[in-house]
């Protein structure tokens, strides 16, 4: 097979023999007799492309061939048959740039520090190099995309040169072996950025280093043993400061003030919601203390009590009630939520009738939870529903109530 995506990177259309088409799982698997679409390899994801009107999402290299990926049900195409191949530019050119990129970024760092790239990855929202060093400084940042961005300036010349796998050539030292995998055969191809390095590659770039358009080193991301420097390359800039961009405007608006102010509006606005928190806090602490005392006070004491209260999803309220409201016989039904009717839910009260009705009450409530001797937690979704458990409560109790009184009748 012949790469023509190799040979010519900017070749977008192009026509070709189906040499097979063979079933496999969800589609079919079409080799050509020379590809426009680059199958995965050195670092660089596959080309997306049309053969006909079939899409394809997925190129894969296997020794020599290029498996294409079609998904459809019927056999798409016939060994011999002439198929137009369209390739997602687009898609490709973005991988050219980050590609070609991440070549010249390398190579700045080695010849300017010494770091090496262990490896690298060209992610669909920004690409990084694995370097071979603990740490890189924001000066060194600063450096090399000051150089990268020079030679990009200068409109300097990336060429590629295959050469047979015995030539002599190859064994100076000057060409490295780096991101070439295993089972590729046949000659050997040597990409050179003028004057900066050459490399063995067997993707797809550019022939220029002006069609990077520009470099940006997003920033050092260190885990263990790896040190990423993240990049963006050309199109993928202009994208993020769009992006960037977009969103500034939309802080003008929220924080109601410019870009630069942007950081202190949000520290203040940080610091005003805490200190409402606080007060909001102890408010709540202070309510529930005194709906406590209320209750406490109640002469005649009921066989249930019911409080509902729609302050937010926290449980602070209910739980500081039941810390006061000390009556050991009663059985609490308590709430407290927000107007989407999603809340907390406690009962209190003898095992007995937390075993009866709790189940049931968070059944009515659209909730999640459980019991245990005297209590019932739950978070519910239907608060407003309480008035029906409120109705089966008092049912129960009625029952408890009228049966006692025949007793002592
Ligand atoms: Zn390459």
């Amino acid at each position: 097979m012949v790469f023509k995506c190799q040979e010519d990177s900017f070749l977008k259309h192009y026509t070709a023999k189906v040499v097979s088409c063979t079933k496999a799982n969800n589609g079919f698997e079409i080799i050509l007799k020379d590809t426009i679409l680059f199958p995965e390899g050195g670092g660089q994801p596959s080309d997306h492309g049309w053969l006909n009107d079939h899409e394809v999402k997925n190129v894969v290299r296997k020794g020599a061939e290029a498996i294409h990926f079609v998904e459809v049900d019927q056999v798409p195409l016939q060994a011999g048959e002439l198929v137009h191949q369209k390739l997602d530019w687009e898609r490709r050119f973005d991988h050219m740039q980050q590609h070609s990129g991440q070549h010249l970024i390398t190579a700045i760092f080695d010849r300017e520090f010494g770091f090496s790239t262990k490896s690298w990855w060209l992610g669909t929202e920004d690409s990084y190099v694995d370097l071979d060093t603990k740490d890189v400084t924001k000066e060194q940042m600063e450096t090399v995309e000051n150089i990268c961005n020079q030679l990009v300036v200068d409109c300097t010349a990336v060429s590629v040169k295959v050469y047979q796998p015995d030539d002599p050539a190859l064994k100076t030292g000057a060409l490295r072996t780096r991101g070439l995998p295993d089972d590729v055969s046949g000659p050997l191809r040597v990409v050179t950025i003028d004057g900066i390095e050459s490399n063995m590659c067997c993707g797809t770039h550019v022939k220029n280093l002006a069609q990077l358009q520009a470099i940006k080193l997003l920033g050092v991301e260190k885990a263990k043993n790896k040190c990423l420097v993240h990049f963006i390359v050309g199109n993928r800039i202009l994208r993020k400061l769009n992006e960037c961009y977009e969103r500034e405007i939309q802080f003008n608006n929220l924080l109601n003030g410019g870009p630069s102010s942007h950081v202190d509006l949000i520290k203040k606005l940080q610091t005003t919601v805490k200190a409402v928190q606080k007060t909001s806090k102890k408010l709540i602490a202070e309510l529930a203390f005194q709906e406590a005392e209320k209750f406490t006070a109640l002469s005649d004491k009921p066989r249930f009590y019911c409080l509902h209260r729609l302050d937010g999803a926290s449980s602070d309220f209910i739980n500081t009630f039941l810390r006061n409201a000390k009556q050991p016989d009663c059985f609490f039904f308590l709430t407290n939520g927000d107007d989407s009717g999603k809340g907390q839910l406690l009962l209190q009260g003898k095992p007995d009738d937390i075993a009866t009705l709790g189940d049931a009450i968070c059944k009515m409530l659209d909730g999640k939870g459980s019991g245990k001797g005297s209590l019932y937690n739950a978070k519910v979704n239907k608060l407003k529903e309480v008035w029906r458990c409120q109705k089966l409560i008092e049912e129960h109790f009625k029952a408890e109530i009228s049966e006692s009184e025949t007793r002592s009748k």
